[in-house]
Order: structure tokens, then sequence, then C-alpha cells
């Protein structure tokens, strides 16, 4: 047996047992003749204490073993003269007697702590080492534990698990699509799933009512802290269900793992928001609730008064910045710069100070006079001591600014704390969304997802304006979850792939299937998919994906550890007949 039990288990009451312990060296330390070792494994860590005076050559042996190196250690429980109570085994010591070393380490390239030195590259070309940091493994645990619980209220809802393959053909979801060549069918692809979402739909034509499966999906599109070109869906799917019924199961879903992980209770349904209120309220369809700070529209009182920039602009929007009178002209240009950055693209910031002593400091005092701009204040609720913040131009631009100038306030101020939860439902998405440059339209969550029954008559005459039976769950204003009730008509589906733009025979040829299941008995049905990935970083309070994932890739899509994608023997692309071009430049 290499060990009796583990470097986090050991407490007063086992002093005097002999126990055997493995692990690595965390660090060691010589203290006149005793040297302390740090021994460290997922559990803990626990101190093993070697005595010259008890025996002088194993202590000497001792001396020599470095960070890093795995070891099997015997001995007595003791207890410590000098207790840690930082840390659960901190009331003992281990009095070794004999150990082995079971393997040497090089010295690693960054410290193996809670902080390291090493840089992100660093770290993911050794990610076997970086994930034996304590950070990491306290996050892999978490992601493991939420999986179960998942699992639990699966079962307990009756729910299956089913599995469904990867190597398939395209699932339009918005990105692009990871293509793997065929062998066996010379000059074809599969592609693999974006989402599983053709399959699970066909799963209720079969008569599996409730689905539920943790499954990779893969798209190809540009990569940022909380995207991954392989990522994992909570993906679910119900039959016979109406947008009302899969709300409640899925918040149920997301209350049962509150309250199993985080012990958080909910005692109230989540709040919903319909889509073009969330827009217009927070500038987001995914808004951060914990604080207020809502969007205000200044059209009606700010245009007509000699500011060409306002009177030009379709859209002049404020939010009202707690406090913020008292900011300098250094903070208030800083602002404006920022606002001003390509990734946020305004053109400029108008500021109004309502002072404590009620009198007022704007940056367009020259085109307002004081009840202007005490108007301006009332329709943005702000009190004296606070500070307007406003931007105009192109209506849906600015508020997609003005949301970024929010969240960035809101963070400045304190108001969003990890360790507070605002979920809130956003429905009624509208069905599509137009390109601007080809003037065509584009499924806004994915082809198919159902019109609402009420505005189905203007499909052909208003296509813009049809709202849909989809839904998003946000938390924190990050995108948790989406789905929708599905199109389980044949002659909608047609429609709509019209619409889209496929020709008859093109959306036979990539889902005649599914239409043809259609044909054959096909439940009403809806569903949802919650981003496994995002979910856990939020649970763990950290933004980044990568650090709950154990082998992910960097922002170029590459896994730098094992160094892919690479590229292939050249017998491989004879067999696949595959000839490639030689490499530009
Ligand atoms: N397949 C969808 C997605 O990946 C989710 C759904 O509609 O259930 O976003």
């Amino acid at each position: 047996m290499y060990r009796t039990h583990n470097n986090g288990q050991l407490r007063i009451d086992d002093v005097n047992q002999k126990v055997k312990l493995c692990g690595w060296v965390q660090k060691s330390r010589d203290l006149g003749g005793m040297t302390f070792i740090d021994l460290r494994d997922r559990y803990g860590i626990t101190q093993l204490a070697f005595n010259e005076t008890l025996d002088k050559n194993l202590s000497v042996k001792a001396r020599k073993l470095n960070r890093e190196w795995v070891i099997e250690v015997e001995g007595i429980v003791k207890e410590r003269s000098s207790k840690n109570l930082k840390i659960d085994t901190g009331e003992i010591e281990i009095e070794v007697e004999k150990f082995t070393v079971l393997n040497e380490s090089k010295t690693p390239p960054f410290t193996i702590e809670d902080e390291t030195d090493g840089g992100e590259e660093l770290r993911m070309k050794y990610r076997f080492l970086d994930l034996r940091r304590n950070p990491l493994q306290e996050n892999l645990a978490l992601r493991s534990e939420m999986s179960i619980e998942i699992r639990n209220f699966f079962h307990q809802n009756n729910f299956l698990e089913i599995e469904t393959p990867y190597l398939i053909k395209s699932t339009p979801e918005g990105a692009r699509d990871f293509v793997v060549p065929s062998r066996m069918n010379k000059q074809q692809f599969y592609a693999l799933p974006q989402s599983p979402q053709t399959f699970k739909q066909l799963l209720m034509v079969s008569g599996y009512d409730r689905y539920f499966q943790i499954v990779k999906c893969f798209r190809d599109e540009d990569l940022r802290s909380d995207r991954q070109p392989e990522f994992t869906q909570i993906d679910c799917e119900m039959a016979f269900v109406n947008q009302q019924e899969v709300l409640e199961t899925f918040e149920g879903l997301i209350k049962f793992l509150f309250k199993k992980i985080l012990k958080t209770d909910f005692p109230k349904p989540f709040p919903v928001i319909a889509y073009s209120d969330a827009i217009e309220k927070y500038g987001s369809d995914k808004p951060d609730i914990r604080f207020e700070m809502e969007l205000s529209y200044l059209e009606n009182l700010a245009k007509g008064k000699g500011f060409k920039v306002f009177d030009e602009a379709e859209s002049i929007v404020a939010i009202s910045v707690p406090g913020g009178a008292e900011y300098s002209r250094k903070k208030l240009d800083e602002l404006t710069d920022w606002v001003k950055r390509p990734q946020i693209g305004a053109r400029g910031l108008v500021y109004v100070k309502y002072n404590e002593d009620q009198t007022f400091k704007s940056s367009i005092d020259k085109f307002y006079d004081v009840s202007n701009l005490k108007e301006w204040a009332k329709k943005c609720g702000a009190s004296p001591g606070d500070l307007l913040l406003i931007l105009s131009g192109k209506k849906s631009d600015v508020q997609s600014q003005m949301n970024e100038l929010r969240l960035l306030m809101g963070s400045r101020l304190g108001l969003r704390d990890p360790k507070v939860f605002k979920p809130v439902w956003v429905v009624d998405f509208p069905l599509l969304e137009k390109d601007e440059i080809s003037n065509s339209f584009h499924a806004m969550h994915h082809p198919f997802t159902s019109p609402k029954t009420s505005d189905l008559a203007f499909l052909e005459t208003n296509p813009e304006n049809v709202r849909a039976n989809a839904y998003d769950l946000a938390i924190n204003g990050v995108e948790v979850g989406g789905g929708s009730i599905r199109i389980h008509d044949r002659k909608i589906q047609e429609k709509m792939f019209e619409i889209l733009g496929f020709s008859k025979e093109e959306a036979e040829a990539q889902f005649g299937f599914l239409m043809s299941a259609f044909e054959y008995g096909a439940p009403p049905h809806g569903g949802i998919a919650f981003g496994f990935d995002r979910l856990c970083a939020l649970f763990g309070g950290k933004d980044n994906i990568r650090e709950f994932i154990a082998f992910p890739k960097n922002n170029q899509g590459r896994d730098v550890m094992i160094e892919a994608p690479s590229e292939i023997d050249q017998t491989q692309l004879d067999e696949l007949e595959i000839s490639l071009p030689k490499l530009k430049g």
C-alpha cells in the first residue's frame, strides 16, 4: 500500500498513529538539527519532520529532496510544538522513520503556488504542472461537483441523458464549422456539431420527451476570455411544453445548483424582461441587474437648442452616476478617452455635474441653461451630487456604447459584487436579424426557432418585427443559457428557410431529414442550452472560463502543450486524397 491517508486528512486525534503518506515536495526548510518538508497532494499539505538527533542519515537524505519530487514516507503522527491553525493539518506533523523517492523532478518552470510567477503562455505549455496549483484544483473540483448535481437534478426530474454524434453535418448556430475529412467517403467532410440542435429535436419526434446531455460543441469563431473553440453545453429539450413550462423547469435547475453548490436561495421567481425593454433600459440583451443606472433618453429635451451634435443625432442617451459630481476634469477626460477607444466607438462624451449645492457644471454650458439641465437631471432620476454621462448618435450604436459605459461605472463604484447573483430571463427576442450589408436575414437564435403565433401573420410582410418564442438567461451580465420553442411544422420550417435565403433544394439537402421527421407526428417541443464553462466560472467567481477547463486552447485556438493544430503526414493526406497548396509567404 502506498498510503494510509492523504495529506489533508490527519488531525490531533490521530497522534501516535503510524501512517504512510505520498505526495509532492512543496517546500523544505532546514532549522539547525531539524528539517521540515511540506508534502502536498490535492487534499492538502502535511508537515514532515526529520530530526537529526533521532536519525542523522535520514536527515541528510531528506535535505536532498527538492521541489516537486514525489516521495512516499512512513512515520508517526506527532503534535506540533508550533501549530499552524491556518491549515487543517496544522496541529500535527509526521516524525518520519523512512522514505522512498518515487520520482525526482526537474525544477518547474514556474512556482507551483496559489499566486504563481508563470505567465499564461508558459503555464499553458506546462499545463500538467499548472493543474497542480490549488486554485485550479478547486476550480476543477467545483466543475466536477456541478456536473454531478446537474445529473442529479435531471435524474430526479425524469430526464434521460442521451449522447448524440460528433461527426455530423452543419448545424447552424451562427459560427463557422470545424470540418473533418472522411477517408471512406472521398472528398466528403463531416462537420463537428456547433450544438446537438437537430438531434435533440429528432429525439423529441422519437418520443424521448425529456432529454439532456453535458456535451462538447465546436464553433470556429474569434476567441475571447469567455469563448473556446470547443466548449461544453448543458443541452436540454422537452416535448409537450410551452415557453412558461420550459422557463420554470430550467429556472428549477439553476436554483437547485445555487442551493447545492453555493447554499444560496432564490425564494422568488427570476424576473423576466422583454428583449426590447432590456435594450431600451440597459442597452444590452444580457443586462447586469445588480445595479440600476438605467439608460434615459433625452432627445425631446436636448434637441433644437443649437448644439449641432445633439441636433443631428438619432438618439441622446444618458446615465446618472451616483456621487459623480465630484469627478475631476482629469477623470472625465479619461472616461472620454475610454468611450472613444475603437472597441467602444463613441464619438465623444458629454457630462453634466449636478452639484450638491444644486448648481450645474457641464461640457455644453454654452447651449443649455440651468432650467434645461434641471429637466435632464429630473428625466434621469439624478440627485444633487450625481453626474450625467451622455452619448449621442445612431440609436443602436449609442445603446451598446452606453451598455459598456454603464458596466464600467458599475464596476468602478463597486456595484458588481461577484458574490451577489442576479438572474434575469430575457424573452421575446426578434426572430430575425437584418444584415445591413447584404440586405438579407439571419436567424437571431437559429432557424428552428418558432415565431410567436401572434406575429405569424407578418412573417411575409414585416419579417423584421416578428418576435420569436426565444429566451435567454442572463446572470450578472453574462449570458448563461438560451433556447426557444421550436417549429414542428414542415410548412413553417420551409417558410423560415425561404426567408433566410435558402433555395428549396438547399433547404432539402441540408435539413431534409428534419423536415421529413416533422411529417411523422412531431410533437410541440422546446428547450435550452446552458454554457457549462461559463456557469462554472460564474459560480467560481471568475471571468475567465479557461480557469475551469483542464486543457483549454489559447486565443489563436492552439493547445500549446500538445502543439495542436499541427501538420499531418503526407500518407494521411494521400489516404484522404487531399493535396495542399504551398503556404503563402
Ligand atoms: N442549440 C442552441 C444553442 O446552442 C440552444 C437551444 O436552442 O436549445 O444556442
